[in-house]
């Protein structure tokens, strides 16, 4: 045997030993090895792989959709209701689509929803009307721009209107630049892990961040953008997320609305939330199992067998994706690894509910989206936040001769007024409370004859403490993607909104490692 013979068997037996145990299993088994890639996250391995995808709210339509683009040939949507949509509600009433969760889009949805609004429905945005705000009194209702100014006269102590908004101008400019400093530019809905001294900045919860930036006056633009929205007291919700929701955007935007613009990236839809889920599932031909709740799954490294009563009731796929609230579900894992039980188990959710209602002879608000700020203020449980006129939102009325019951509000020519109510609390509320106080709030204005059609007391915004957001949890969420061989996504891992969930995704298949053909 030669030299040159030796060196190359020496060289193979160095090559094959150093192939990975991964590599030569796959090789074993005559197939292509997954490509490795630093910083990515183990999902679906082969594109032929089984893939089921628990719930059919728009986290879960949304990412049967992305993975189809992506070439996954076995996606199913599994979902325990019999509509899609999840907290995407849209009842058709008296002429108008009456939203009951989703409603409505900001600037930052620009480049996510409105994409996919315009490819599967049309273009169908309406510009959302100026909001009207009631303070203690109920019965006055004073534009929202009004409120901003009288507060920021009182913020920055002069009597002067014009001084009072030139600083909140300023203030608002601050913010966006101070944004920026903090987290750069980024994509999505999570920016990139911030470092510790960005994190020691901005620590604690919302206020305790403007507070100690000089930005405290920001407060009454806040309340209509984050609280109003159900994202938490900005005494009590984690500065985080306050600053992951109120981008330089939807600031630019806001800013804009106050100077006087119609046009600020503020929409409503036409046909309402719930048809684009539907449109989607649609025309991309999605495989949808309805009135299927996933009570069970059990997994190992071959992939989970998902059961809806028992042992009995069960599937295989190769690969997991959950949406549905991680807090109610991750008892359901087995087994349930302790990674996720600590993380899980730490949110914690609110209420936000919403009733469709009619009356008669209610004092109406100047503009068709009533905001009650007294009542937000005072944090008392349950109580009517607002009140959203769909068939006045839609068109635009608004002014003393959408007050005094000039224009209708639905296509019947009766003088009924119609809104979708919403009322907020931190308990779990019954639906004969909810409709109670509805029922007091609105004779308080002056309504009679009121009928309440139909209430949804929804679990809104799963959310972290201001000391776990802090400790950074979301990134140590993103970092689990994957390990226990399944994915979570929708709400409960990332934010409250269409935009986030969607945005959340494709984080996830951006950062995904790339499967096998
Ligand atoms: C009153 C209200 C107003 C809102 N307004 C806006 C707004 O203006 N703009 C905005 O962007 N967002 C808004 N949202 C938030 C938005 O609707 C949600 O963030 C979004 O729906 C979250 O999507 P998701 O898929 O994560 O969860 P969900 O919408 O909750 O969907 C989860 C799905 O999983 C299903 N499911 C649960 N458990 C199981 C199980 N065990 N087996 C099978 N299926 C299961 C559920 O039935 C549901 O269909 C609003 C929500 C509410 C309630």
């Amino acid at each position: 045997m030669n030299w040159k013979l030796l060196l190359g068997i020496f060289a193979c037996i160095l090559i094959l030993a150093s192939a990975s145990p991964h590599y030569r299993r796959a090789r074993h088994r005559g197939r292509q090895p997954p490509r490795r890639c630093a910083g990515c996250i183990r999902g679906p391995r082969r594109l032929s792989d089984s893939i089921a995808i628990v719930g059919a709210g728009p986290a879960g339509v949304h990412m049967a959709y992305l993975l189809k683009k992506k070439g996954f040939t076995d996606i199913t949507l599994l979902e325990k209701n019999s509509r899609s949509g999840g907290k995407s509600l849209t009842i058709n009433y008296r002429g108008a689509p009456q939203d009951m969760g989703t409603v409505y889009l900001s600037p930052d949805y620009e480049e996510n929803i409105i994409k996919l609004m315009k490819k599967y429905t049309g273009d169908n945005l309406a510009h959302l009307p100026p909001a009207s705000i009631r303070l203690g009194d109920l019965k006055l209702s004073i534009p929202y721009k009004q409120y901003v100014i009288v507060e920021s006269m009182r913020n920055f102590n002069t009597t002067n209107t014009t001084i009072a908004g030139m600083k909140l101008v300023h203030a608002m400019k601050s913010y966006i630049g101070l944004h920026a400093r903090l987290f750069g530019n980024y994509t999505g809905e999570l920016m990139p892990r911030p470092s510790r001294s960005v994190m020691h900045r901005i620590r604690g919860t919302f206020m305790d961040f403007l507070k100690r930036e000089n930005l405290a006056s920001l407060q009454p633009i806040f309340l209509a953008s984050h609280t109003m929205q159900g994202y938490g007291h900005l005494d009590e919700i984690s500065a985080l997320y306050g600053l992951m929701w109120n981008t330089p955007k939807l600031m630019v935007g806001l800013l804009k609305r106050l100077q006087g613009a119609t046009n600020t990236g503020l929409y409503m839809l036409k046909h309402g939330f719930q048809p684009l889920w539907e449109a989607i599932i649609d025309q991309e031909n999605l495989r949808v199992h309805y009135d299927v709740d996933i009570r069970l799954l059990y997994r190992n490294r071959r992939g989970s067998w998902l059961c809806t009563r028992d042992e009995r009731e069960c599937h295989f796929f190769r690969f997991v994706i959950w949406t549905p609230e991680l807090k109610l579900s991750f008892r359901k894992f087995r087994p349930a690894r302790s990674d996720e039980r600590d993380i899980f188990s730490r949110t914690q959710v609110h209420y936000y509910s919403t009733s469709l209602v009619d009356s008669l002879n209610v004092k109406r608000g100047l503009t068709a989206i009533d905001y009650m700020f007294g009542n937000v203020l005072s944090k008392r449980e349950h109580s009517v936040w607002a009140q959203r006129d769909s068939y006045a939102a839609l068109r635009g009325y608004a002014g003393p001769a959408y007050q005094n019951g000039t224009y209708p509000s639905g296509n019947d020519r009766k003088k009924t007024r119609t809104v979708v109510g919403y009322q907020y609390g931190k308990r779990k509320p019954r639906v004969g409370q909810l409709r109670r106080i509805m029922k007091a709030t609105l004779s308080e204005m002056h309504g009679t004859s009121i009928r309440i059609r139909k209430v949804e007391p929804w679990r809104y915004f799963p959310r972290f403490s201001p000391a776990d957001m802090n400790a950074g949890i979301l990134w140590d969420i993103l970092e689990m993607q994957g390990r226990h061989g399944m994915w979570y996504a929708g709400s409960s891992v990332i934010f409250e909104s269409v935009k986030s969930v969607v945005e959340y995704n494709e984080l996830l298949v951006r950062k995904m490692r790339p499967p096998c053909g």
